[in-house]
């Protein structure tokens, strides 16, 4: 049983207060597939041009991602991305931001993802994403991510995408856009009437809740001595939520969702989001092991008990 994951795959030019990278691997793909990764074998769609590096796409199949869903666009150029940090860092300006062959990005899946239970839509267009779903008629759980952009100018197709989702995970300002309450508890309620059953707020360094019909459950953020590079981290928190819960087989029906599962991935998701910010781009991968993941995990039962 694998995780599949679409989205962006891309090179980012970063610079934050601890230094400037002009070219990494990035992308919204990449970082939920790898963070998933320690918990689920994954399978990623995105697209690329030639300019992609080999060394990466074998970074990836070493983490037990399936890359047979990356094309390769011949004479084409990859995603890039560029943004420059806040001194705080909670906040950041995107500089640059070239499309290039994820312009024309219409992800078709390979015959041996179809049958996957476990699929995570990462920040594409809403009518692409909900395409993706399509082409999983067996799909036990399903979720994603969005941005301002859809949520402004796209508002019909998003809204038509997410009523077929499970979850939805974005930040507390899209949360405010979407609907249309500036009260975060408001703001739940109305977008739990939307489609989704379940909706986890990111709030940066300060943590993420999940919200339900009936509970919320809050998470804070682990408390980082120093913080590199946040580049990735919201991706980070998705691939750790949804890989721990396609992991564990969650999934099938709202009925049969045991709420205390997900409340395990809220943190496994605060836990990945943190190792992600500990070095530039998703450096921090190339060493972590699951034993780290597991310590942290207990980090934060002890510091939250009480
Ligand atoms: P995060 O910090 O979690 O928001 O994720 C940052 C990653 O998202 C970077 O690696 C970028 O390459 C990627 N990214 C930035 N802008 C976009 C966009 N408009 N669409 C898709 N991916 C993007």
């Amino acid at each position: 049983m694998s995780l599949v994951v679409v989205g962006s795959v891309a090179y980012d030019g970063v610079e934050t207060p601890h230094g400037k990278v002009d070219r990494i691997l990035g992308g919204a793909a990449t970082y939920i597939a790898l963070s998933a990764s320690y918990f689920v074998p994954s399978r990623i769609v995105g697209v690329v041009g030639d300019d992609f590096a080999q060394e990466d796409l074998d970074f990836l199949s070493s983490r037990d991602i399936d890359i047979q869903g990356i094309e390769r666009v011949q004479g084409g150029k990859t995603f890039f991305w560029q943004g420059v940090y806040t001194p705080d860092m909670n906040d950041r300006t995107t500089l640059r931001t070239d499309l290039n062959v994820f312009a024309d990005f219409n992800p078709r899946l390979p015959e041996s993802y179809r049958s996957e239970h476990h699929l995570f839509l990462g920040n594409i267009q809403p009518e692409l994403q909900k395409n993706v779903r399509a082409q999983m008629p067996h799909v036990a759980l399903t979720g994603g991510d969005t941005m301002n952009y859809w949520i402004k100018d796209f508002r019909a197709q998003l809204l038509d995408t997410i009523r077929e989702w499970d979850f939805l995970l974005i930040n507390d300002a899209e949360a405010r856009q979407l609907s249309g309450e500036q009260n975060l508890r408001r703001a739940a309620a109305a977008i739990l009437e939307m489609g989704p059953h379940t909706l986890i707020v990111k709030r940066g360094e300060y943590g993420a809740i999940l919200f339900r019909r009936d509970c919320h459950f809050m998470a804070p953020g682990y408390l980082l001595e120093t913080v590199f590079d946040p580049t990735g981290a919201g991706d980070c928190f998705a691939g750790g939520f949804i890989g721990y819960l396609a992991g564990q087989g969650v999934g099938v029906s709202t009925a049969d969702l045991d709420v205390a599962e997900l409340r395990r991935a809220v943190i496994f998701g605060s836990v990945m989001g943190s190792f992600c910010c500990e070095q530039f781009g998703p450096d921090r991968f190339r060493t972590l092991r699951r034993e780290q993941i597991d310590a942290r995990y207990r980090e934060f039962q002890s510091c939250t008990a009480f």
